[in-house]
């Protein structure tokens, strides 16, 4: 049985109902928006979300669950062309157990810059060797909170990288 995360209210909803200040759209589509991530452990770093509060995978529409991914694709290139990433990477978590932390469907897409310190996350991708750190280099979850710290902007630079974003989408 999964156990979806408990939130009351729900805070994507409570972003898409303009009750968040770093709320920021960086494209639109029928059923999903493209929102920039509040945490920028990657510069760029953003969420596809449902419009509707679907809590996970297995409560998606096929029609939802086709334009999440091409709205992914839409944003990963747009990121392609505005960081030059060494890497895209996306991925997504249905259930505590896996990582959920909002229960509403979210899509994470996220640009992997060379030196990144990223330590959090997809927990499996943390102790890869090859997941944008020093090859063989063990994740330090002493840092977690300087980093968690480091990573939170304002509500303006998160527009501002929203914006960005967004005059790079193909047509
Ligand atoms: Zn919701």
């Amino acid at each position: 049985m999964i156990e979806v995360p408990k939130q009351d209210p729900c805070e994507i909803c409570e972003g898409m109902a303009g009750r968040d200040p770093g709320w920021a759209v960086i494209d639109e589509g029928e059923y999903t928006l493209t929102v920039i991530n509040p945490w920028q452990y990657e510069i760029g770093q953003c969420c596809v979300i449902t419009r509707r509060h679907a809590e996970t995978l297995f409560d998606l529409t096929r029609e939802e669950a086709a334009e999440v991914i091409a709205a992914a694709q839409r944003v990963a290139t747009a990121l392609v062309r505005r960081y030059k990433p060494l890497g895209v990477l996306t991925f997504q978590n249905n259930g505590v157990y896996s990582g959920q932390e909002v229960p509403h469907y979210h899509f994470h897409v996220v640009p992997r810059q060379p030196g990144s310190d990223w330590g959090i996350g997809p927990p499996q991708l943390a102790t890869f060797e090859s997941a944008g750190r020093v090859r063989g280099t063990p994740h330090d979850p002493s840092g977690d909170e300087a980093r968690r710290q480091r990573v939170r902007l304002t509500p303006e630079e998160l527009h501002e990288i929203a914006a960005s974003v967004r005059e790079h989408l193909p047509d």
